[in-house]
């Protein structure tokens, strides 16, 4: 992974020292993911080069704060080691800290001296492709020249990779074009490498103060550099000088930006935890009780591991709702037969209930009064008897985080309580003892230190009757 940074202004050696690098020797750091390199390739009076060169550890950062955790393979192998990503930015802040702050001691006056650049990436990820880096540089005044990298160039019916072999020229003041390489290299690449917290918008504003205001593609930088939307909000409104002007951007490239880097909502969470849950009990016939608008419903029709689902509510709305965007006439009859609805109410025995291999109860426990709770779980726990319930509530105690929670303290009106976190625990304890059903208790969403996360879930799988004949010792 490399960046070469050329002047061809005579006596183009100056560059080393704003640099604050000899161009006679090699300086090596450590920046945490591997061990970065300056060299100068070429120095002459005429072109003087200084080559930021990189060596990705693939196992540094696939342990340290900088890798993205996931699973399998692919913290190895993956294209961080070659490509010119937020990574080269982070070298590029530890080894040009000092340059790029303006700071030259011993030639003072070269600080505020613009030079004939020129900017080398051999191989940079490139998120919107050539529109993008021109949008990008050329408003930076930069002259952007670029070749599309082959996927391999043995089949070049493959077509491009979304790598470019970049170079840009132009007059400018070194401190600033190493300003815009360290804000645009993670724009380009667009992936997030470490967690982003509010010291980046510091560092944004610290590296972009002096031209970011004023670039026209001020909002998407800042989106894309910050990633989430609240702190590029923040970013964006302590620029100073930034314009009203926003509709220049392409409206249909914004939209594409904010569906990508639109935070996860908790209710989204949710979903993936409970599904998640669903298909670690083993999935198969599923009631979802207190289905409401069906949308939990939508995603486990299409999980393979469940082989039918049936929505229960109280509310015919709500039904009505579901029925409507769930089952549209065009639905394929193989679909349709694996879902269906249902209007009833959890606190009264219902047969129809009977005969599931899970029960999900979704932030509905939360609505029902509290003296039928023990109604509840009779016709759940006790006559329904599913072998696994994934139930979800708010934790109480996470309220404290939300501004406009309302007189009552809860999140919503029709919330009959809202548990705290051991409340919740001593309410499934006595699920496992009066019905016998183990349990555990997981959060959702991003827990607060002290008041946990904002929903909590619990499992429950019904122990084997211990007087229950065994199928084995029958054959
Ligand atoms: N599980 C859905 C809906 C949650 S809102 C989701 O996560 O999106 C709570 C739902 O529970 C509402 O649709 C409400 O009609 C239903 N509900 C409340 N009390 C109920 C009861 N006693 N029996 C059946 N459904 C009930």
């Amino acid at each position: 992974m490399l960046v070469s940074l050329t002047s061809t202004t005579p006596d183009a050696t100056d560059l080393g020292f704003l640099l604050h690098k000899h161009p006679d020797r090699v300086r090596s750091v450590d920046v945490g993911f591997g061990r970065a390199h300056v060299f100068y390739p070429q120095a002459s009076p005429q072109r003087c080069t200084a080559t930021l060169f990189v060596e990705v550890d693939p196992i540094a950062l696939s342990r340290g704060q900088h890798g993205r955790r996931s699973s399998g393979l692919e913290p190895y192998v993956n294209d961080r080691p070659y490509a010119a990503s937020s990574l080269l930015s982070v070298a590029l802040g530890r080894l040009y800290r000092t340059a790029m702050s303006g700071t030259c001691e011993a030639r003072p006056e070269l600080v505020e001296q613009p030079l004939d650049l020129e900017v080398d990436l051999p191989v940079v990820p490139v998120r919107g492709g050539e529109p993008m880096l021109r949008r990008l540089f050329e408003p930076l005044g930069y002259e952007v020249e670029f070749a599309p990298i082959a996927l391999d160039e043995r089949f070049p019916a493959w077509g491009d990779s979304r790598y470019f072999s970049v170079r840009l020229s132009g007059r400018h003041r070194v401190r600033h074009t190493l300003e815009h390489l360290f804000v645009l290299l993670p724009v380009l690449d667009d992936r997030k490498h470490y967690w982003i917290d509010q010291n980046e918008i510091d560092k944004l504003l610290r590296r972009g103060g002096d031209w970011l205001g004023s670039h026209p593609e001020s909002e998407l930088i800042s989106r894309r550099y910050l990633r989430f939307g609240q702190f590029a909000r923040e970013a964006l409104s302590r620029l100073a000088d930034v314009g009203e002007d926003t509709d220049s951007l392409d409206e249909q490239q914004d939209e594409i930006e904010q569906a990508a880097e639109r935070p996860i909502s908790l209710r989204e969470q949710r979903l993936a935890s409970v599904l998640a849950a669903v298909r670690a009990v083993g999935g198969g016939r599923v009631v979802d009780l207190g289905c409401g608008e069906g949308r939990l419903l939508q995603r486990l029709v299409s999980e393979p591991s469940v082989t039918e689902v049936l929505g229960v509510d109280v509310s015919v709305g709500a039904l009505e709702r579901a029925e409507r965007h769930l089952l549209p006439d065009e639905m394929s009859e193989r679909r349709r037969e694996r879902i269906s609805l249902l209007q009833g109410a959890l606190t009264y025995t219902d047969d129809r209930l009977c005969g599931f291999d899970a029960a999900t109860v979704v932030e509905v426990i939360e609505h029902i009064d509290s003296e039928r709770l023990g109604a509840f779980a009779d016709v759940v726990f006790g006559h329904a008897s599913p072998a696994s319930v994934v139930l979800t509530t708010p934790n109480r105690e996470y309220n404290a985080n939300f501004a406009n929670v309302g007189p009552t303290g809860l999140r919503h009106g029709d919330h009959r309580f809202e548990w705290t976190r051991d409340e919740f625990a001593a309410w499934a304890q006595g699920i496992e003892d009066r019905f016998g059903y183990g349990f555990e208790i997981s959060g959702i969403g991003h827990p607060d230190p002290v008041c946990g996360s904002p929903t909590q879930m619990a499992v429950f799988r019904r122990r084997a009757e211990p007087d229950a004949p065994n199928p084995v010792s029958q054959i």
